[in-house]
């Protein structure tokens, strides 16, 4: 059906920007989306990132890459993506959040391309910030800022049209056909694709595909509440505000996108056909986050979930179906608290009008670190999965990786961590959800 030399499986940030990447070094791809560019984790994004300044992490790591990309985006793709540098301020109202605070700069430092973290007292940070008005007693300034989700995928689409790229949405990728280690072609309802290579770029669903290449993941789905209220004067929020109860940002239109926080993140974990499978892994991450992470019995999401099982046992030849256009269920009780936490730091937002409130779900792997890389037993299949509420700080950096790997061989960009042999091993859950 198609010649391309890499196909494309996924098309959220991951698949369209590696699209582009090969794209860009020469490559001739196909990108196959289920439902429409963006239309899962990707546009639903808070879009908070690491950027350059201060001193870097000595080793070109993954966030390092990534936020001298984000940087450089507009520049090198030619499009606006609401990059807002005005770093990230982490609110510390009482001892418990400076607790939290002391373990959560530790993998910071570890982690974060450019970790540079200052301290302010809650003087000078209301100086800085005459806005905070609520209880603080501290205030962690760090390198960083936000950007656009919906205008990052809307760029990338554009990007990845102009550079050739074939994106088909509406095409659900439902299986290969193999030859020794080989994948010779991906299937689809429409037909088979025959392409060099391919990528497993599908967020949440990437388990499906990625168990009949071989290799089982260990992913978890997690629904993360938010909201976005109408326009609101310029500086409103500086930066990406993190707090103990909500995460919130300001975009170029004035609007604020408001999710959980670090200590109180308000995640709900739908329980799933997976969870039976992975229990054994789970339940001690569940039981030491137990206050942090609700389980919910979603009716709707496991109808969807057991009629696609249904599907893919009718289809008889192994073929997948996954849910299509699912909307993940948002209840406004979900976001009271976050909103209500906000509106005591910066009253300003007791005014404010909500004008859209939605869920997202993340594609979460118990180390809360992404898979990147070839499959272990597949000599031209590659993942780039699993970024557990992480792919916009951590993706332009594993995008241009994938590309690399592909088209040169090797990648300067360190992801040593991000092996998929990892999954085969125990997996340690961090001491800190987000
Ligand atoms: C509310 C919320 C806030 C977030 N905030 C942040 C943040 O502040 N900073 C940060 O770094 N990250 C954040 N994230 C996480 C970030 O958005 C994701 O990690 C990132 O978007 C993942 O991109 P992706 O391309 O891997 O997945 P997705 O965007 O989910 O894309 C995968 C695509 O694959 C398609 N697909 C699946 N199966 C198939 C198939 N068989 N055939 C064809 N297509 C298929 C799906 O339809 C989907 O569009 C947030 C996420 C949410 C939900």
């Amino acid at each position: 059906m198609s010649q391309a030399d890499t196909l494309v499986i996924g098309g959220g940030l991951i698949g369209v920007l590696t699209a582009c990447e090969l794209a860009i070094r020469g490559a001739r791809v196909t990108v196959l989306e289920k439902d429409d560019v963006g239309f899962e984790q990707s546009s639903r994004s808070v879009g908070a990132i690491n950027l350059p300044g201060g001193t870097p992490n000595p080793e070109v790591s993954l966030l390092r890459a990534s936020a001298e990309l984000w940087e450089a985006f507009q520049d090198r793709w030619g499009h606006d993506i609401g990059l807002n540098r005005d770093g990230w301020n982490i609110v510390i109202a009482n001892d418990r959040d400076h607790e939290w605070l002391e373990t959560e700069r530790a993998t910071w430092h570890a982690t974060a391309g450019y970790p540079e973290c200052e301290l302010l007292d809650a003087e000078t940070a209301r100086e800085r910030f005459p806005q905070l008005e609520g209880d603080l007693i501290a205030l962690d300034a760090r390198h960083g800022g936000h950007v656009d989700a919906v205008q990052v995928m809307d760029s990338i689409r554009l990007t990845a049209e102009r550079l050739g790229v074939d994106v088909r949405c509406g095409e659900m990728a439902t299986g290969f056909d193999l030859q020794g280690d080989c994948v010779t072609a991906v299937r689809t309802r429409s037909g088979r694709f025959t392409p060099g290579n391919v990528v497993v770029a599908a967020g949440l669903w990437s388990p499906e595909l990625a168990r009949q290449l071989g290799l089982h993941i260990p992913m978890q789905r997690v629904r993360a509440p938010a909201v976005e209220t109408e326009p609101m004067p310029p500086g409103t929020i500086p930066g990406f505000l993190r707090a103990s109860t909500f995460g919130a940002k300001q975009s170029h239109d004035g609007s604020i996108r408001i999710t959980g926080g670090y200590r109180f993140s308000a995640m709900l974990h739908d329980l799933s056909l997976r969870d039976v499978r992975d229990l054994r892994i789970w339940a001690p991450a569940f039981w030491q986050n137990r206050k942090d992470v609700s389980l919910r019995l979603d009716i709707a999401s496991l109808r969807h979930e057991m009629s696609a099982k249904a599907a893919t046992i009718r289809a008889h030849n192994g073929d997948i179906v996954v849910p299509r256009g699912q909307e993940p269920r948002s209840h406004p009780r979900d976001r009271r608290n976050q909103l209500a936490g906000l509106a005591r730091l910066i009253p300003a937002i007791s005014q404010a009008k909500i004008r859209r409130s939605f869920s997202g779900v993340m594609d979460v792997i118990p180390d809360l670190q992404p898979v990147i890389g070839r499959f272990p037993d597949v000599s031209n299949a590659f993942l780039a999965t699993g970024f557990s509420g992480h792919g916009y700080m951590c993706g332009p950096g594993a995008c241009q990786a994938v590309a690399e790997t592909i088209t040169e061989g090797h990648t300067e960009i360190a992801l040593h961590d991000y092996q998929p042999e990892r999954l085969k091993e125990h997996l340690k859950m961090r001491d800190q959800i987000f």
